[in-house]
């Protein structure tokens, strides 16, 4: 599903040349639930980031469902990922003045499907997930476990290929971590493909494999 060779990736602010990826090679299966762990600064959103289409790399190769992604236009890249992929983040980021429901359709209105209909699918998802009685709740309204399982709703509901999860049990406590846990891997055994960026060891101990990077090289894989 996913093949990167030799990815490099630097931040240049002002006269200062970060580099952050040193060539990364990865590949991972269709249906496979991954993480990836390392110290924070080494480069673990910023490859995730590249995964899913939302940043370029200096050098190297990506291909994602067999398409070469590399330097594509922002539309290119959008439709991608509209079709492909699906993201979750540790900070939720929901829209606040907006309720369960419509935050989960949203993406709904990016493929231009009328609000009656996307809202309609977005009630599936949320009662699928357990939470149709909060669906005219505010995101302020929801606890951290229900506002991730609202982000989780809404990366779903474009049926994508591969959810990348950014550190997704980050502000949660270890009982509703857990509760992810379960979650993804439901996901997972629905056939999409899990990419998990955690720091949390029974987070990784749940994948099947643990990719671990080390200064923006992968310094360790182990098969769960
Ligand atoms: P991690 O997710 O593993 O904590 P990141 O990939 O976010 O690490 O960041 C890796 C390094 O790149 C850090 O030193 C960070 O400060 C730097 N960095 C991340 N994003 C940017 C950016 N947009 N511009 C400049 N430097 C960045
Ligand atoms: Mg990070």
């Amino acid at each position: 599903m996913i093949h990167i060779r030799d990815i490099h990736k630097s931040y240049i602010t002002g006269e200062n040349r970060l580099h952050v990826l040193k060539g990364i090679d990865l590949d991972i299966a269709e249906g496979e639930m991954i993480s990836i762990m390392g110290a924070s600064g080494s480069g673990k959103s910023t490859l995730l980031n590249i995964l899913g289409i939302l940043d370029n790399y200096d050098k190297g190769e990506y291909s994602l469902n067999g398409s070469k992604i590399f330097n594509l236009n922002e539309k290119k890249a959008a439709r991608l990922r509209n079709q492909m992929l699906g993201f979750v983040f540790q900070s939720f980021n929901l829209i606040s003045f907006k309720n369960a429901m419509e935050n989960v359709a949203l993406p709904l209105y990016y493929q231009k499907i009328g609000r009656k209909k996307r809202n309609l699918i977005a009630m599936e998802y949320l009662d699928r997930l357990g939470l149709k009685d909060w669906a005219f709740h505010l995101p302020s309204e929801l606890s951290g476990g229900q506002k991730q399982r609202i982000a989780i709703a809404r990366a779903l509901i474009t049926k994508p290929k591969v959810i990348l999860a950014d550190e997704p049990t980050g502000a949660l406590d270890s009982v509703t971590s857990m509760e992810m846990m379960d979650l993804f891997e439901e996901i997972n055994n629905s056939g999409i493909t899990v990419v998990i960026v955690t720091h949390e060891h029974d987070i990784s101990a749940r994948t099947h494999r643990i990719i671990h990077i080390t200064d923006g090289m992968i310094t360790d894989i182990i098969k769960n």
